[in-house]
């Protein structure tokens, strides 16, 4: 999986310090209380700030050189989760005291954050699966069953490139699967799958 990266100096390093985050499912619980921002629009966005929002009140969402685009009924959810939209497009990320500073468009003042989470999207590497005739959702993510086999036979996928959610334990957990039935063969476990001729899963 590929992160869309924000265009912030010295990026790795601002990785390595914790001051720019990508996944709030790993590391959220360490924002508890502080100020954060959320780098993204539309519904990805949308979804991380409101995810931050149960470890601090303090979650401000802002986008980089384009459009918030963000529906109504997506503005009165940040509202009602007492979420700071900022639509003035983010011209400049920099690094000053430890701390994260935004400057918009239009606005001199910088606003100032204690973490930036990155949530411009992401795209997995899934080419090979594609060329080898794996389905794919319109994420670009492989689909598989429960037994990690996608609609080509002898053809097994785990980790962030199959649908589902981007974990260390869940990649190890479906690699073993699909390590044990590749071994094993497919023959062995119970029916499922995708259905070949339509390359839709079948409900098991
Ligand atoms: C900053 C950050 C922090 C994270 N923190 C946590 C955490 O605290 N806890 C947690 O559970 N998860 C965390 N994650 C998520 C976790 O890293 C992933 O869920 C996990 O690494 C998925 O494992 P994977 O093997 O599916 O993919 P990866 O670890 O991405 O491995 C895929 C490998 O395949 C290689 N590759 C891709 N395409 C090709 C190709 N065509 N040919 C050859 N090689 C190829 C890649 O270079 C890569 O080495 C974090 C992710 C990020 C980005």
């Amino acid at each position: 999986m590929v992160d869309e990266q924000p265009a912030v100096p010295d990026l790795d390093q601002a990785v390595g310090r914790g001051l720019l985050r990508y996944c709030p499912v790993c590391d959220g619980f360490e924002a508890i209380g502080r100020h954060v921002a959320v780098m993204g629009y539309g519904a990805t966005g949308l979804t991380e700030a409101l995810f931050l929002r149960t470890y601090t009140s303090h979650v401000t969402l802002l986008t980089f050189r384009q459009p918030m685009q963000l529906t109504s009924v997506q503005q009165r959810q940040l509202r009602e989760a007492g979420i700071r939209v900022i639509e003035d497009p983010v011209r400049e990320v920099a690094i000053a005291d430890d701390r994260i500073q935004a400057l918009t468009m239009r606005d001199g003042a910088p606003h100032v954050f204690d973490v930036l989470y990155s949530a411009l999207g992401t795209s997995p590497r899934s080419e090979l699966a594609r060329q080898l005739g794996a389905t794919q959702d319109e994420k670009s993510c492989i689909v598989v069953d429960q037994h990690q086999r996608t609609c080509v036979e002898d053809v097994y996928a785990a980790g962030d490139v199959v649908q589902g959610l981007d974990q260390i334990s869940v990649a190890i957990g479906q690699a073993a699967i699909a390590a044990l039935l590749s071994t094993i063969g497919s023959n062995e476990a119970p029916d499922g799958g995708c259905n070949q001729s339509t390359g839709t899963p079948i409900e098991e």
